[in-house]
């Protein structure tokens, strides 16, 4: 067993006060009833590279039920890993128990932990001490455990001078760990464009060999990963590094397929736009919808189905349905996007047929339609692309801008004179009565 390493963080800046008051008292509580808790994890990295931490998780020796009955708002959650949520005011707080590590896990006959036959986990509930929890943890610099009562850091596994050295490197053998848990790829592509990190080669041309091990990761899981890689503020990063890592072929592969070098052109590429909009979104506290991500990163898929670039005529909204229906449907073997969310890539999709016909009678309906707003974004993308005329995305701009009377005369003016020649309709057929009315 390594002998942990005990630092002084106010002397590298770290502050206690910049920790959120809530995991403060949840530590304060847990350490009143005997038991050992601590932060840990991504919030004492941050603080330590002087970020501010997304959320602040802690780990304690208390057992999740035991965490239930020191605090009254709190409740477990999770299957694979169970862990306890806790509300202070409006913060909602992580509460871990220690996990024993995965080398003692073995050597236990009948426990709560089980290894597929790749040697992937499916759940780690197995309880142990900190100084075996350090060793399931992924990385050195996640791996921290932060006594916001003493202000004292323990370090284990040399983490605190990775996090000096900004390096992201993997606690044991990183084969093993890639194993254990595929996941882990897709948290170095996340940590290394959220925090600048370097990563050794090695490791990344091992992630290209275990790319496929993405496989066997539960859809649902992956589209949880799949948020959070790309509205972390940096989805521009991340893409790149999800391809260069060989991951992003095994979570969109279609996509990865039929993606030309214009769509991921810096200056104009659809994806690298939509991407870069979700960014300074984010960057402007602006929010942001899962489903305009999925429209942007499957469009390429969509369009090429419907030849949208060969063809003069526009499509009919049944042809981009079934379209969209099929490239949905391969794409949630993959990666699970639930049916609230894929609705609404459907609607930007299908808004992009109604916004490019401009029939003047659907104008009114469209503009107040509730999808618009994500379906206009999307055509200026389009626009921007060079696939939509640029009179049409600013036609649609400028509706938005002007006065009632203006819209009309916007609309009138969409009128041919083809079209405004009355058609003259064939009275209807009379249906013959059924003898019994
Ligand atoms: P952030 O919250 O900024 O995304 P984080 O490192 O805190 O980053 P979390 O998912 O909140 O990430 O996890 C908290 C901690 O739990 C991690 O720092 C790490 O120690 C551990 N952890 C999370 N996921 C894994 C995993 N798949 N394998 C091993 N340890 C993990
Ligand atoms: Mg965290």
């Amino acid at each position: 067993m390594s002998i942990p390493r005990t630092l002084r963080p106010a002397e590298h800046g770290l502050q206690v006060s910049s920790v959120s008051k809530g995991a403060r008292k949840i530590i304060e509580e847990l350490k009143s009833k005997g038991f050992q808790a601590e932060l840990v994890g991504g919030c004492v990295r941050d603080l330590l590279l002087n970020k501010i931490p997304k959320d602040f998780d802690v780990a304690t020796n208390a057992t999740p039920e035991q965490v239930r009955q020191v605090f009254a708002r709190s409740r477990i959650i999770g299957r694979r890993f169970r862990i306890v949520h806790v509300r202070m005011g409006r913060e909602v707080i992580e509460v871990s128990t220690y996990r024993a590590s995965s080398e003692s896990i073995d050597l236990k006959a009948d426990d709560d932990s089980s290894y597929s036959a790749s040697g992937r986990i499916l759940r780690d509930n197995v309880f142990g001490s900190r100084d075996q929890d350090v060793f399931r943890r992924d990385f050195t610099i996640n791996a921290l455990y932060y006594d916001t009562e003493l202000n004292t850091v323990t370090d284990y596994v040399d983490g605190f001078s990775d996090v000096k050295k900004q390096v992201l490197q993997f606690i044991g053998d990183p084969a093993r760990r890639i194993e254990e848990d595929p996941v882990r790829m897709l948290r170095i592509a996340r940590f290394k464009s959220k925090l600048d990190l370097f990563v050794d080669p090695a490791c990344e041309a091992l992630c290209r060999e275990c790319a496929y091990l993405l496989r066997q990761v539960p859809p649902a899981r992956l589209f949880d990963e799949i948020l959070k890689l790309f509205h972390s503020g940096f989805a521009v990063r991340v893409f790149l590094e999800l391809r260069s890592m060989g991951l992003f072929s095994e979570l969109f592969p279609e996509a990865d397929r039929v993606f030309n070098s214009s769509d991921i052109d810096p200056d104009s590429g659809i994806v690298f736009k939509g991407l870069e909009n979700t960014d300074r979104r984010i960057d402007e506290g602006k929010p942001v919808i899962a489903a305009f991500l999925f429209a942007v990163l499957l469009w390429r898929c969509v369009s090429r189905r419907l030849r949208l670039s060969e063809l003069e005529k526009p499509v009919s909204l049944m042809q981009m349905h079934h379209a969209a229906i099929d490239v949905l449907g391969r794409q949630v073997q993959r990666v699970a996007i639930p049916r609230r969310i894929s609705t609404v890539v459907m609607d930007i999709w299908d808004m992009q047929v109604r916004l490019e016909a401009r029939r003047p009678r659907t104008i009114k309906r469209l503009l107040e339609h509730k999808r618009f707003r994500a379906g206009y974004d999307f055509l200026l993308l389009r626009s921007q692309a060079g696939e939509v005329k640029t009179e049409i995305a600013d036609w649609w701009t400028q509706i938005q801008e002007v006065n009632d009377e203006q819209a009309i005369l916007m609309i009138q003016a969409l009128t041919g004179p083809k079209s405004q020649s009355k058609r003259r309709r064939r009275p209807r057929k009379r249906q013959p009565r059924r003898p019994s009315e």
